[in-house]
């Protein structure tokens, strides 16, 4: 049954402080609003005119919401996002007095001074200029801030002066416009003639931790770097798996309630919200929508997440790695191509012609997958997805595919020449008469598998929750277009469609994988299959500068030579400077709080030894004690020069961070950790892994 969300509670608001393109319909005179139809649908340049008139429109609407300042909002190379907000507030300069202007230009362009955000090089600092420019395919909201009031954010790709891209925006587009030609090519020579456009779609499942902000303040490890550098694991973890789908705890609710509610508003559509395997940790996830939308709703999802929990004193934590030992937070990026005419290529087919179109697709994006797989595994290289990825709870580094028997022992038929077989499905009983029959998924479901088809989509998991979604589906949809344009070439030369489809998928079929993608013997078999290992993140952000990727984004018109090289070395830079600063932290903490609350403990066992020793009594305990803890604060007082060693002496560059200094963070954090389990409690300056994660219940 349908019925609409009229009346419905909660959805009152839903896309209220969206300006849409009804709400625009209303405001805009017919010719207007067709030469805006033609840009958004047709790809027509915007003409000046109407700019100006979309200007004024939207500027009227937002006043009537009650938002008197307006920002370009954009997604700089940092993996969040900015906005310089302005009053609509002009001076006549006739009269001199107040009036409220929104003109087309200001709306189309925008001048920020870039030169504080990341430019890997493109242009140096005394070069300060960059440009926003409006994307007229992300509807301009509302932001609300925590008074009611508002500002009006228009969703902007930003450029430095000459033009190259400097945000995860832009060549997210431009791979959008790559896709789209190229599949359009492969569908006329299927015969559908009907299609205009083909959007990739994307739903974007985010993980997050929830603690109590006042823990959270009294970490400065959280506080500086996101995740926690020391603690030992509480007594109680996950192991009894009685969390995941459990009930949500009042308080989380309670927050859920309003985030849904907010996020409503600006029109991002919340669909699910449970709780995740570890102790306070909860997953999102929103209806699908294009990718674009998708990127940017996940932004505003994040940052949402972030303000709301802190009005409820809690803490969000998006790091992918906020607690070793417990289960990190990912981003799965469910991934597919729509037509216009709302045909799903990934979705099997009813008919024969539905299903060749289908395992047309379904081979174009396992060919990109093999081919690609560096390029991919770049995509989600951070510094803090490095603590997640390959760990035995989220997707191994080595990239591969699940598709399940069914689907295999088809893709197999079909290449070995058998007619198309619709697969039926078959019948499943639960032993209950009286519960309804049901009938079985053709796929069941691999949560190991790094890239997972799981019935009209692929789930690419290996996403971390802190990044961006703009670059992990750039390079998706890239590398699909990339082999989308070889079976488009091969059918334009008139080679027969199954035979294209049967030699592509028999090149590439070494990356399916159905098992256990954490078997040890996983990493054999894919070592004999010759599946690419990149099992370190530097690897992993360098691949983006090799040739064979290099040529590929360029000759699909996403990123230039210069803005490959621009993102690596941000990527690069990014990864020296968190290194730097978790180890600056470390040793902060150490040295001011760990370090000196040893020696007030020490101190205690000291003198109950001395007074143990005056009264004559047995007191070999609090010798043993105090010898142990004496010689780990020792060793922990060596950790923490080594550290500061290490900081002083190189240049820390990606490398350098890699190769020695994690070494010596990852010592100094065992020398604490065992301190921890020998000091008194009521002395410990930091929350224990306990109280962060067990608090909220
Ligand atoms: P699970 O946790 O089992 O993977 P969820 O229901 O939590 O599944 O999330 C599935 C996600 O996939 C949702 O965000 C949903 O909108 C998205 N999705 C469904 N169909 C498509 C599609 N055709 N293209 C992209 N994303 C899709
Ligand atoms: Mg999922």
């Amino acid at each position: 049954m349908e019925r609409d969300t009229e009346g419905v509670r909660g959805f009152e608001d839903f896309g209220a402080d969206v300006f849409t393109l009804d709400k625009m319909e209303n405001k805009l005179d017919r010719r207007h609003f067709e030469s805006l139809l033609a840009t958004l649908h047709g790809g027509a340049a915007l003409e000046f005119e109407t700019a100006d008139a979309v200007a004024a429109a939207m500027m009227d609407w937002a006043i009537e919401r009650g938002a008197d300042r307006y920002t370009h909002w954009f997604l700089p190379l940092t993996g969040s996002t900015a906005e310089k907000r302005s009053s609509f507030l002009e001076t006549d300069i006739k009269s001199g007095l107040p009036i409220l202007e929104f003109s087309g230009k200001a709306l189309i362009k925008g001048e920020a001074d870039g030169s504080s955000l990341p430019s890997g090089g493109l242009r140096a600092t005394f070069e300060a200029r960059g440009y926003t420019t409006w994307d007229c395919t992300s509807p301009a909201f509302i932001k609300r801030d925590a008074d009611g009031s508002g500002c009006l954010c228009i969703p902007t790709a930003f450029c430095a002066y000459d033009g190259a891209a400097l945000d995860a925006k832009t060549p997210l587009l431009r791979s959008m416009e790559a896709i789209n030609r190229q599949a359009l090519r492969v569908l006329r020579h299927l015969g559908e003639t009907e299609v205009r456009r083909v959007v990739p779609t994307v739903g974007g499942e985010q993980e997050y931790f929830l603690i109590d902000k006042q823990n959270f303040l009294r970490r400065k490890d959280l506080m500086y770097t996101g995740r926690t550098l020391f603690g030992l694991p509480p007594a109680k973890g996950q192991e009894l798996s009685d969390r995941y789908y459990a009930a949500t705890p009042h308080r989380v609710l309670n927050f859920m309630h309003e985030l849904n509610g907010e996020l409503g508003r600006m029109g991002v559509p919340c669909k699910t919200e449970h709780n995740e395997v570890a102790p306070s940790q909860y997953e999102f996830a929103p209806i699908f929508e294009s990718a674009n939308l998708a990127v940017d709703h996940n932004q505003l999802t994040m940052e949402m997440m972030r303000r709301i929990a802190d009005r409820h004193n809690l803490t969000c934590l998006l790091h992918e790695k906020p607690f070793a030992g417990v289960n990190g937070s990912g981003k799965h990026n469910n991934w597919s191509l729509l037509c216009d005419n709302g045909i799903n290529l990934l979705k099997p087919g009813k008919d024969e012609r539905g299903y060749r179109r289908f395992l047309t697709f379904l081979i174009a994006v396992i060919a990109a997958v093999d081919e690609y797989a560096p390029a991919l595994r770049m995509s989600c290289a951070s510094i803090g997805n490095e603590h997640r990825l390959g760990g035995n709870e989220a997707p191994p580094q080595i990239i591969s595919i699940f598709l399940g028997d069914a689907l295999q022992d088809e893709l197999e038929r079909f290449c070995t020449g058998s007619e198309i077989s619709i697969h039926q499905k078959e019948r499943m009983s639960i032993g209950v008469s009286t519960m309804a029959e049901l009938f079985r998924d053709d796929t069941d479901r691999n949560r190991t598998s790094p890239f997972a088809f799981t019935g009209n989509k692929f789930e690419f998991r290996m996403a971390g929750s802190s990044q961006s979604l703009g670059l992990p589906n750039t390079v998706l949809n890239t590398i699909v277009a990339e082999s989308l344009s070889k079976i488009a070439d091969a059918l334009d030369a008139g080679v027969q469609l199954q035979k294209v489809l049967c030699r592509t998928y028999r090149n590439h079929e070494r990356i399916v994988f159905n098992g256990n993608n954490y078997d040890k013997n996983w990493a054999q078999e894919a070592k004999r299959r010759k599946l690419p290992l990149v099992d370190n993140t530097v690897d992993a952000i360098r691949c983006m500068a090799e040739p064979k990727n290099t040529q590929l984004f360029v000759r699909h018109g996403v990123m230039s030579q210069e803005e490959i090289f621009a993102q690596t070395e941000i990527a690069l830079q990014n990864y020296a400077t968190a290194g730097k600063i978790e180890a600056m932290t470390m040793l902060k903490i150490a040295r001011q709080s760990i370090l000196p609350a040893c020696v007030r403990y020490s101190a205690t066992l000291s003198s109950s030894l001395s007074c143990a020793k005056e009264a004559q009594v047995f007191c070999e305990a609090q010798r043993t004690l105090l010898t142990r803890l004496n010689k780990a604060m020792s060793e922990c007082l060596t950790a923490t020069d080594e550290l500061e060693g290490c900081l002083k002496d190189s240049v820390l560059t990606a490398e350098t961070v890699r190769d020695v200094l994690t070494e010596r963070m990852t010592a100094l954090r065992n020398a604490v950790d065992r301190l921890e389990s020998m000091t008194d409690k009521s002395v410990w300056p930091l929350p224990s892994y306990g109280e962060m994660l067990f608090s909220v219940i």
